[in-house]
C-alpha cells in the first residue's frame, strides 16, 4: 500500500467520526488551530520569510488573515445557518398527497488541498480551503507546496496538536510532503477522495481537473487559476486624476512583486492625452520600484520567460526602463494598439509577476470589442467618473459576464475576507464559477444537499427537527424564520 493510499483510507475512516461531531466541537477545533498558529510566533514567520522571500510585515498580515479565517468559520459553525435547513411540511389532503420533505447540507467526504505558492499561510496548509473543508466536516489531506515545505510542516504540526488537545479523530488532517506530480495525481485519482481545492497555474489546475473528470467516479475540483484582472480606464476619470490613478495602480501592480491572482495585468483605454499622461506617470512610478526576488526559482524563471515572450511580440512597446531580469523581478509596463491585441491571443495571457500591458483603443466601439474579447477572470475593474459610468452602462454589463468580482474605482488587489466576497469566476479563472474560494460561502464547495422524506422527527438531524433547539434560521414552507415547525 502506498503512502497516498494509506492516507486516503485513513481520511475516509476519520470522516465517519469527524463528520458527526457537533458544530461546536468543530468550531473549538478551528479556534485551537488559530491559537496554536499564533503561539508559534517568530519561528513560523521566519521560516516563511526564508522560504518565500516575502517580507515579514506581509507575512505577519497573512498570518492574521489565516487565523481570522479559521475563527470566521468557527463563528459560522456556531451560528449553524450555513446548512441551509429547508422544511416543507406534509399536505396529506393534496392530490396526490404531498409528503414531509426536509433538506440540509452535508459534508462531501475527504478533501485534498494543494498549498498555494503565493500564500504560504492564507491559501496553504491551514488556509481558506483547509479551514472551510474542516468546518464543513470533511477531513483534509494537504499536498504541501514544494516552495515552502518547512513552513507547511510547522503549520501542520500546529494542526496535529489541535487534533490531540481537542480529541478530534487522528487522521482528520494529514500532510503530504512528496514533491512530485505523481503524488498529487494519485491523491486526486484516489477513490476515497471526494473533492479537491487548488490555487496555482492554469496548467496545474486544469491537469487536476482532468484527472478528477477521468475517474470512474468523477469528483469536483475547485481550482482557482490564472487571471489578468483587466481594468477599463475611462477618459473622465483619467482627465481628473491621471496621476493619482497611476500611483495607485503602480502600487497594485507591484504589490507582493505582482504575485497575486488579483494583479491588474491588462489596462484598457481609448487613446487620448489623458491616457498618455496616465501611461507616463505609471511608467515613472514603476521605474522607481526596487527590483526584488520572487517566491521561488520556478516563478522567477516563468516571469522572465513570459515577460520576455510578451515583449518580443510584434507591435509591443515597453514603456518602463526596466527589462526582465533572470534573477529578480523588475516591474514592466508595455503598450499595444487594440487591433494588435485583438489579433494576438498570447497578449491576453497572464504574466505572473509585476507586469501589465496597456491596450490603446482607437474609439469607444473598439474598447467594447476588446472588453468583450476578455475570457473569464477573478475580477474586472472600471475606473470612471459618475458621468463616465452613466454613459458606459454596457461596459458594466459586460464586466459582470467576465468576472466573479466587479470593482468600480479601486484596485483589484486586496481581497476582503467577508460574507459577500466572491473570489472566483468563469473559466479559465476557476473551474467552477458558482463558488467562491474566499469568505464564509467558500464552505459550500465541500457540502451537498440531502432531502429527508417522511422521517420521524426524532430521527432527523437536529437542524431539521420540529423544535428549533439550535435557534438557527430555516426556511419553513417558504418562510425564512427561527420559529419551530408548527404541525
Ligand atoms: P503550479 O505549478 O500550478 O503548482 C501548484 C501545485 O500543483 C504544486 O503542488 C504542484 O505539484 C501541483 N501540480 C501542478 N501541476 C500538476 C500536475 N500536472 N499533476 C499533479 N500536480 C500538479 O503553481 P506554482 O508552483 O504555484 O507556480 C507556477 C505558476 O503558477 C506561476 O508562475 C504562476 O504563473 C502561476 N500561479 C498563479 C497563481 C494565481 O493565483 N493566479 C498563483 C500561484 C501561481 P508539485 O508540488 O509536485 O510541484
Amino acid at each position: 500500500m502506498t503512502n497516498i493510499t494509506k492516507a486516503t483510507q485513513n481520511a475516509a475512516f476519520a470522516f465517519e467520526t469527524y463528520s458527526k461531531l457537533t458544530a461546536t466541537k468543530r468550531a473549538e477545533f478551528l479556534e485551537t488551530i488559530a491559537n496554536n498558529i499564533e503561539a508559534l510566533g517568530d519561528e513560523l514567520l521566519n521560516a516563511a520569510n526564508k522560504e518565500t522571500n516575502l517580507p515579514l510585515p506581509r507575512l505577519t498580515g497573512e498570518r492574521g488573515r489565516t487565523c481570522f479565517q479559521l475563527r470566521m468559520f468557527a463563528n459560522m459553525l456556531r451560528k449553524g445557518d450555513y446548512v441551509d435547513a429547508t422544511i416543507d411540511t406534509a399536505v396529506p389532503d393534496k392530490t396526490p398527497p404531498k409528503p414531509d420533505i426536509r433538506q440540509m447540507l452535508y459534508p462531501l467526504g475527504p478533501v485534498v488541498v494543494f498549498g498555494a505558492s503565493n500564500f504560504p499561510f492564507a491559501y496553504s496548509t491551514a488556509g481558506g480551503d483547509t479551514a472551510s473543508a474542516l468546518a464543513a466536516g470533511c477531513p483534509v489531506i494537504v499536498k504541501a507546496h514544494p516552495a515552502h515545505l518547512q513552513t507547511s510542516t510547522i503549520v501542520a504540526e500546529a494542526i496535529q496538536q489541535a487534533i490531540k488537545s481537542n480529541a478530534i479523530p487522528e487522521h482528520t488532517f494529514q500532510h503530504i510532503t512528496e514533491t512530485d506530480f505523481s503524488a498529487g495525481k494519485a491523491l486526486v485519482q484516489d477513490e476515497n477522495i471526494t473533492a479537491v481545492g487548488f490555487t496555482g497555474s492554469r496548467t496545474g489546475g486544469r491537469a487536476l481537473y482532468d484527472y478528477a473528470s477521468a475517474r470512474k467516479n468523477p469528483i469536483p475540483v475547485f481550482a482557482e487559476m490564472g487571471s489578468v484582472n483587466p481594468v477599463v480606464l475611462l477618459e473622465g476619470a483619467l482627465t481628473a486624476n491621471a496621476e493619482t490613478i497611476a500611483k495607485n495602480y503602480a502600487g497594485s501592480i507591484t504589490l507582493g512583486m505582482g504575485q497575486f491572482c488579483t494583479n491588474p495585468g491588462i489596462l484598457i483605454g481609448v487613446k487620448s492625452d489623458a491616457l498618455n499622461l496616465f501611461a507616463n506617470h505609471l511608467a515613472n512610478e514603476l521605474n522607481n520600484v526596487a527590483v526584488a526576488p520572487m517566491l521561488h526559482e520556478g516563478i522567477q524563471s516563468a516571469y522572465f520567460k513570459n515577460s520576455t515572450h510578451a515583449l518580443s511580440q510584434t507591435g509591443i512597446t515597453c514603456l518602463t526602463k526596466n527589462t526582465p531580469a533572470a534573477n529578480a523581478a523588475s516591474p514592466v509596463l508595455t503598450s499595444v494598439d487594440a487591433s494588435v491585441f485583438l489579433a494576438n491571443p498570447d497578449l491576453a495571457e497572464e504574466v505572473f509577476g509585476p507586469y501589465s500591458i496597456l491596450v490603446q483603443c482607437d474609439n469607444d466601439a473598439q474598447l467594447v470589442e476588446v472588453w468583450k474579447s476578455i475570457k473569464g477572470q477573478i475580477s474586472t475593474t472600471i475606473m470612471g467618473t459618475d458621468n463616465d459610468l452613466a454613459n458606459n452602462k454596457n461596459l458594466l454589463e459586460i464586466a459582470t459576464s467576465i468576472a466573479g468580482r466587479v470593482l468600480l474605482n479601486g484596485v483589484p488587489t486586496g481581497v476582503e475576507v467577508c460574507d459577500s466576497m466572491v473570489h472566483g469566476g468563469p473559466y479559465p479563472a476557476s473551474t467552477d464559477s458558482r463558488f467562491t474560494a474566499v469568505g464564509v460561502k467558500a464552505v459550500k464547495r465541500w457540502l451537498r444537499p440531502i432531502s429527508f422524506q417522511n422521517w420521524p422527527d426524532q430521527l432527523l438531524p437536529s437542524y431539521l427537527q420540529n423544535k428549533n433547539e439550535l435557534g438557527i434560521w430555516r426556511t419553513i414552507n417558504g418562510e425564512f424564520t427561527k420559529s419551530d415547525v408548527s404541525l
